[in-house]
């Protein structure tokens, strides 16, 4: 696509779509605000969240932990709990972090630049970008999903959208058709033009307002672009999920593993029951089925089966505790266990 970004006229282009921004962009709750922490955590919750979920869950962190001082000052556990429901908790774990860092490095003022806030736990060049340019007015394009099927459409790149010699040919487009003086309403005008326009699959280019510059309408094919690696679909794991009875309460832990960490989830093996009950160093437990589930995450599948067990005693140096229904309530569950600690509820209501 060399010298097509040179002849794209910049001022028409980002003029039509800033244009059509102006009249019918989406108006969220996190949008006109140019406050960094607002921006940087609706742009947290968003990665892998649709932006209709994200709603409720945005306006009640920001009322609990209105700035980032107050997140600074939360412990971990709370703003994981405040996150349940969105999954993806390791960036909960990493706002808290920089959150932190912000305001120990900082004075609690965010960086101004994408460079900058690219070092802070959790932030990566999509999100940097997002910020700086909405926050800070720092003309960077933030290369999204959406921007880099936008932008492989408009300059019709048949190269792998997935390589990064293909990725810097899309940023340089979006770069050089970038207006100075709106860079934060450019990305979110071409966010909003993938999401609800330039769409994946096939483009309602009739209603599209950079119609006229894009190659690949020209072309004939635009629901053929962006070329994208084939992903590989995510593995499937077998494990049995153990709601461990005794005296009114159920047997929980803190996962101390990448995926979920910090998360508490009840016993899970991929061994049978009595095995993973004798690992834990249970005795003479009561097994019964109690259904399937299953949970998939990005790179794999938890295929669930369901157990209780009632158990006689509790071992000495047991990792994990015993909870009552009601500490149930105070502790950050991830919804992959939503089935077992539904069956847990049950078990424990008088
Ligand atoms: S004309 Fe069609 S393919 Fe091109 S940018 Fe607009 S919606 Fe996308």
């Amino acid at each position: 696509m060399g010298g097509v970004t040179a002849a794209l006229p910049a001022n028409t282009f980002s003029g039509r779509l800033l244009g059509w921004y102006d009249r019918q962009g989406r108006s969220f709750v996190f949008r006109g605000t140019k406050d960094p922490y607002r921006v940087w955590l609706s742009e947290i919750m968003l990665q892998q969240t649709r932006t209709e979920s994200v709603v409720p869950y945005y306006e009640r962190f920001l009322r609990r932990f209105p700035d980032v001082q107050a997140l600074a000052a939360a412990d971990e556990e709370e703003v994981l709990r405040c996150w349940q429901g969105l999954g993806y908790y390791s960036r909960a774990r990493n706002l808290h972090r920089a959150a932190r860092q912000i305001t120990r490095e900082y004075g609690g003022a965010f960086p101004r630049t994408a460079e900058a806030l690219r070092a802070l736990p959790g932030v990566g060049p999509y999100t940097a970008a997002a910020v700086a340019s909405i926050a800070f007015g720092e003309p960077v394009p933030a290369m999204d999903g959406n921007l880099i099927r936008v932008f492989a459409r408009v300059t019709d790149e048949r190269g792998d959208a997935g390589s990064p010699a293909v990725l810097r040919r899309l940023t340089d487009a979006a770069r050089g058709l970038m207006p100075p003086d709106r860079p934060g309403d450019y990305n979110q005008a071409l966010m909003d033009l993938g999401a609800t326009v330039c769409t994946p699959g096939t483009p309602d280019c009739a209603a599209c307002p950079v119609r006229e510059y894009c190659l690949a309408r020209r072309a004939g094919d635009p629901e053929a672009l962006p070329v994208l690696p084939r992903k590989r679909p995510p593995k499937p794991i077998a494990l049995n999920v153990l709601v461990i009875l005794h005296d009114q309460r159920v047997y929980m832990r803190q996962r101390r593993e990448a995926l979920l960490k910090g998360m508490y989830v009840f016993a899970l093996s991929e061994s049978a029951p009595d095995e993973a009950l004798a690992v834990l160093g249970f005795r003479d437990a009561s097994i019964g089925y109690a259904g399937e589930t299953r949970h998939v995450f990005t790179h794999r599948v938890w295929e669930m089966r369901l157990w209780t067990a009632r158990v006689p005693g509790v071992p000495p140096a047991l990792a994990g505790d015993f909870y009552t229904l009601a500490q149930l309530e105070s502790l950050p569950i991830p919804t992959a266990m939503r089935a077992a600690l539904i069956l847990a509820q049950k078990e424990l209501s008088p």
